[in-house]
């Protein structure tokens, strides 16, 4: 009895070492996203869910990455990447040239355009986007640089582009009147067309790459992250995953 006692101290012992030096510490890899996007991250019964959450998920357990999510407004995800306090974002983010400066991007992992939307019972088109209306964008989207550099910057929109942290804020002040309508991704768009008394009435063709970004030169990352969404594609597994965010 003494014996096996020992023994298993012993063993403990080694155990313990063997965690004090860091062999059995796994790293846990923070992933930023602004939850406010469905289908791709909304919170549901105050979980972070959605595509690019399942898509992320199921590339850590493809390459044994441990994950803990963090929703933070949409402008901040490349600054906190940059300062290291994320690891991922995964947050339905174009690609665009000015962003690949800052971050690595993955491969593209889902396309999309913008897309205009007013209030339900409205009788506005696509003539809202000129004149003096006043249009409400999600700082720091690429829906915020269309309207600011192609409507506001050429003096074709008089009225104001309205600059919001969320998009459940865009879509409230949007049917509460106090807007007359945002530019925003097609499929988000449509999500919220089910959702909310709100309704497409333009889609403008920017033909967008979505991808999942890491730190600049996090090579190490970038690749098994890669190599996931190829394996999923391979798989099936992503077709899946879209059927079950975009019926
Ligand atoms: N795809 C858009 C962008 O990258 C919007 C993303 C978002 O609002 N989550 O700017």
């Amino acid at each position: 009895m003494i014996k096996l006692k020992s023994l298993l101290a012993c063993l403990l012992m080694g155990l313990l070492v063997v965690t004090m030096g860091g062999a059995v510490v796994a790293k846990t890899y923070v992933v930023g996203t602004s939850a406010d996007f469905p289908p791709f991250e909304y919170v549901e019964d105050g979980e972070i869910v959605g595509f690019d959450i399942d898509l992320i998920k199921a590339i850590g357990e493809l390459k044994g990455l441990e994950l803990t999510f963090k929703d933070i407004s949409f402008d901040s995800l490349i600054p906190a990447l940059k300062a290291g306090n994320l690891d991922i974002v995964a947050s339905g983010m174009t690609i665009t040239a000015e962003r690949e400066k800052a971050v690595d991007f993955s491969v593209p992992y889902y396309s999309a355009n913008q897309a205009v939307i007013v209030q339900e019972d409205s009788a506005k088109n696509l003539t809202v986007l000129f004149g003096a209306h006043d249009l409400g964008v999600q700082t720091g989207t690429t829906g915020d640089l269309w309207v600011t550099e192609n409507l506001k910057e050429k003096g074709i929109l008089t009225g104001r582009v309205v600059y919001y942290d969320t998009f459940v804020l865009v879509l409230s002040d949007l049917i509460n009147g106090n807007l007359d309508a945002s530019v925003l991704d097609f499929p988000v768009a449509k999500r919220f067309t089910e959702q909310k008394p709100v309704k497409i009435v333009a889609e403008i063709i920017t033909g967008e790459d979505y991808g999942i970004a890491v730190k600049e030169g996090n090579q190490q990352l970038l690749q098994l992250i890669n190599e996931g969404i190829e394996e999923l594609k391979t798989s099936g597994k992503m077709d899946q995953l879209l059927d079950k965010y975009f019926q």
